[in-house]
C-alpha cells in the first residue's frame, strides 16, 4: 500500500480545551484532527483527536492509513533531527470499542527492548494511573513501507468515548511534577532540607539544587562529613532517573533511623533536573539548543549550556575545597536496551582504587534485588570522555568515586525470576531508596559511622523510635527490616 500524507486529511485546529491531571495541556492548542481522505464535513465520534502541545509532550506528524491504523511521527529533539525515541501524546474523540493500531515509523535507534517485551504506557481520564500495555499488542520489526526502519506498533482497544487517553514511551515525569514535589518538600520546613536555584536553563527555567543534612548543634563541628552528589535528568528522555531521584530523596528527609544516621554523617547535594528544558520540551536527548550535555563536561559555556555549566562550577569549587570531602558523584540515567539497574565505572591504573570503585555497587546489589552487579562495568571508551561520570572521574582525587547509575527503561530480573518484571513509577522509586540507605553500609564499612545512634536522637527525640523496638535504630537488625517492609523499602 502506498503512503503518502497528501492523502490524509490532517488539519490543525486552534482549541481552547484542556485535559487536567499531572500533564495539563498548556494554554491553547494545535491539536491534529485526523479524519479519512477526502473527508470535508464535521468532525465524527472516531476521527481521532492527536495532541502533543503540552508539557514533556512529542508527536511531530500523524499519517492516515486506515479506519483502523494510523502512521505516528515522532517530533525529533529540538535543534538536533538525530534523536528520536521519546513519544508522548494524547487522542480523544474515540468511538467506544474501536480498535486501531498505531506505527510509530521513525525511530532514530534500532536496539529497543521493544523487542524483549517492552510496551509502551497508557492512562486515560478515568483511568489516570500509567500502566503498560500487554506485550502481546506490540511489534516491533523491519518495516518495508518505511524504508527497512524499525517500526513499533501496537493495538489498542478504546472502550470509553468521552475518555481521552494519553500514550508515552515510558512513565513521564515533567519539569512542573518537579517544582511540585519540591514545592511540597519545603512547605515541610525541614530543618535537615534546603532547597536553591543554582541557575535557570536557556528558557529560564529553574536549576535546583537540594542540600540534605544534619545541621544539629549536638554535633561535633570537627567531625568530618563527607559529601554525595547526585544529579538527574541530563537526558530529558529518561524519565525513570526522576523516580529513582525522588525515590532517593523521599528516604532521606524521612524519619527513618538510616536516614536520620546518614544525615547526621553526610552532606547530600542533589540536582534533580540537569536538563529542564529538555524535559519541558519532551526531547529525547538533547537541550533546547539540541546539545547533548552529558557530552560537554570537559567545556560547557555559560550561555548554550548554562544549567551543565552552573553544575560543574560548584562541583569544581567544592573539589577545590579544603573544608568539602566530595567523595561520590552519581548521574542517574535509564537505558533503553538493558535491563536491570546496574553501573558504570571508571578506569584506573591503581587496581587497589579500582577494587575500591567496586564496593558501593556490590553493597547496592545486596540491598537492591533489581541492581545487578554483573551489569556493571568499568571503562574508558572515547565516546564517553566528555560525560559527567568520567571528567569528574579525572578531576577528582583517588578518594572519590563518579559513576552512572543506570536503569532499565522496561525491566528487571531478581535471582529467582524466570521472566522479566516491569518496572513500575513505586519500583523505579524504590530503587532510589535502597541507593540511599546503601551509604550507611558504605559508611560503616569504612568506619566513617561507627555507632548506629544519630547524635540527636541520644537525646529526647525518642518518638522516632515507635516501632523499632531496640530503639537503637540498628541499619540491618530484624526490626529494622520489618520498618522497611512497612514502608516499602526492602526487597
Ligand atoms: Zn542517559
Amino acid at each position: 500500500m502506498e503512503r503518502k500524507m497528501e492523502e490524509s486529511t490532517v488539519r490543525d485546529v486552534e482549541t481552547g480545551s484542556e485535559t487536567g491531571g499531572e500533564d495539563a495541556l498548556v494554554g491553547n492548542v494545535n491539536k491534529l484532527m485526523v479524519s479519512p481522505p477526502g473527508y470535508s464535513g464535521a468532525l465524527r465520534k472516531g476521527h481521532l483527536v492527536f495532541d502533543a502541545c503540552f508539557e514533556s509532550g512529542n508527536l511531530g506528524r500523524v499519517d492516515y492509513i486506515s479506519e483502523f491504523e494510523f502512521d505516528l511521527f515522532i517530533r525529533p529533539d529540538t535543534c538536533n533531527p538525530r534523536f528520536r525515541v521519546w513519544f508522548n501524546f494524547t487522542v480523544e474523540n474515540v468511538r467506544e470499542t474501536q480498535r486501531v493500531i498505531f506505527n510509530v515509523v521513525n525511530f532514530s535507534k534500532t536496539k529497543s527492548l521493544y523487542r524483549d517485551g517492552m510496551s509502551p504506557v497508557v492512562k486515560s481520564t478515568s483511568r489516570p494511573k500509567w500502566q503498560r500495555l500487554p506485550a502481546k499488542n506490540v511489534y516491533y520489526y523491519r518495516c518495508p513501507d518505511h524504508r527497512r526502519n524499525y517500526v513499533m506498533s501496537f493495538a489498542f482497544c478504546f472502550d470509553r468515548e468521552d475518555d481521552i487517553y494519553q500514550f508515552a514511551y515510558c512513565y513521564p515525569y515533567t519539569y512542573s511534577r518537579l517544582q511540585h514535589y519540591l514545592a511540597s518538600l519545603e512547605r515541610r520546613n525541614l530543618p535537615y532540607l534546603q532547597r536553591e536555584q543554582l541557575g535557570l536553563s536557556v528558557q529560564q527555567r529553574q536549576l535546583d539544587l537540594l542540600t540534605i543534612t544534619n545541621c544539629d548543634q549536638h554535633q561535633s563541628p570537627e567531625r568530618e562529613k563527607k559529601l554525595v552528589f547526585l544529579t538527574a535528568r541530563v537526558h530529558p528522555g529518561e524519565s525513570p532517573a526522576s523516580f529513582i531521584c525522588q525515590g532517593v530523596i523521599d528516604f532521606l528527609v524521612s524519619q527513618h533511623p538510616v536516614a536520620q544516621i546518614l544525615r547526621d554523617h553526610v552532606i547530600f547535594k542533589i540536582v534533580p533536573m540537569l536538563n529542564p528544558d529538555g524535559v519541558y520540551l519532551g526531547n529525547y536527548r538533547c537541550s533546547l539548543m539540541g546539545f547533548d550535555l552529558n557530552r560537554h563536561w570537559q567545556d560547557p559555556s555559560p550561555w548554550a549550556h548554562p544549567t551543565l555549566h552552573a553544575v560543574k562550577q560548584l562541583i569544581v569549587q567544592m573539589s577545590q575545597d579544603p573544608r568539602v570531602s566530595l567523595e561520590f558523584y552519581i548521574d542517574v540515567h535509564a537505558h533503553s536496551t538493558m535491563l536491570n539497574g546496574f553501573m558504570y565505572g571508571n578506569v584506573f591504573e591503581d587496581e587497589e582504587r579500582v577494587q575500591r570503585q567496586a564496593v558501593f555497587p556490590r553493597l547496592l546489589c545486596q540491598n537492591a534485588p533489581d541492581f545487578s552487579f554483573s551489569n556493571t562495568s568499568f571503562n574508558r571508551d572515547v565516546v564517553k570522555a566528555g560525560t559527567g561520570r568520567r571528567f569528574l572521574g579525572g578531576l577528582l582525587d583517588d578518594t572519590s568515586y563518579c559513576y552512572t547509575l543506570e536503569v532499565s527503561f522496561y525491566s528487571y530480573m531478581t535471582a529467582g525470576s524466570t521472566a522479566p518484571v516491569p518496572y513500575t513509577e513505586e519500583t523505579y522509586m524504590k530503587l532510589g531508596r535502597n541507593v540511599a540507605r546503601t551509604f550507611l553500609d558504605y559508611y560503616k564499612l569504612n568506619n566513617l559511622i561507627k555507632d548506629n545512634i544519630p547524635a540527636h536522637l541520644q537525646c529526647s527525640e525518642m518518638k522516632f523510635h515507635t516501632g523499632n523496638g531496640n530503639g537503637k535504630g540498628n541499619g540491618r537488625d530484624t526490626s529494622d527490616r520489618e520498618r522497611e517492609k512497612s514502608q516499602g523499602v526492602g526487597h
